[in-house]
């Protein structure tokens, strides 16, 4: 059987949200005419090179787990959660409003920063995110497109921040 969960951080492993995208396409296009659409978040912690040049790779390991708990207790029922890539995240927020995007984002960004980090006193985690809500019709493959540029936009802003696509 092939897995669907990160070893590492027990979130959602990217083939499995590639499943939960598609199901949330047919979601879309089977509902009724109007639904509120889906918003789009790529999350990237911040300077996490530097986590593992400074404090080493296990530390490293242990700050991804730290960040996928802290993450995902901000979540709602229906928000998906999933590990992209190494220290890159992909939420599925559906039926949820910019605002509300917005606002778990916000949430999750306080409790990051206080999240306590095993073995790496005084130091601080943030994460930068580019939010995108989908349009109608639009593919999410595009809205993951357009949450990524914002994502690149975050951090030449300086990091540890939500831009809007
Ligand atoms: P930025 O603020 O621009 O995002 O900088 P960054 O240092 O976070 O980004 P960069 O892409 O340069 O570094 C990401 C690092 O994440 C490089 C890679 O070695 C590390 N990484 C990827 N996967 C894992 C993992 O599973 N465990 C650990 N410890 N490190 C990982
Ligand atoms: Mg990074
Ligand atoms: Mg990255």
């Amino acid at each position: 059987m092939l897995a669907t969960v990160d070893e590492l951080t027990s979130l959602v492993n990217r083939r499995r949200m590639h499943e939960v995208l598609e199901a949330e396409e047919r979601r879309q296009s089977d509902g009724l005419q109007g639904g509120t659409g889906a918003c789009i978040a790529l999350l990237d912690i911040d300077f996490f090179k530097q986590v593992n040049d400074q404090y080493g790779h296990a530390a490293g390991d242990a700050v991804l787990r730290s960040f996928s708990t802290t993450a995902r207790a901000c979540l709602r029922a229906n928000d998906v959660l999933a590990r992209w890539g190494g220290e890159e995240f992909l939420l599925l927020l559906p039926d949820a409003a910019p605002e509300d995007a917005r606002t778990v984002l916000e949430r999750m960004t306080e409790r990051v920063h206080a999240m306590p980090v095993p073995g790496m006193q005084g130091r601080r985690i943030s994460f930068s995110a580019g939010l995108a809500t989908r349009r109608a019709g639009e593919p999410l493959a595009d809205a993951i497109h357009r949450a990524d540029k914002a994502l690149y936009r975050a951090k030449e802003a300086g990091r540890d921040r939500i831009v809007l696509a």
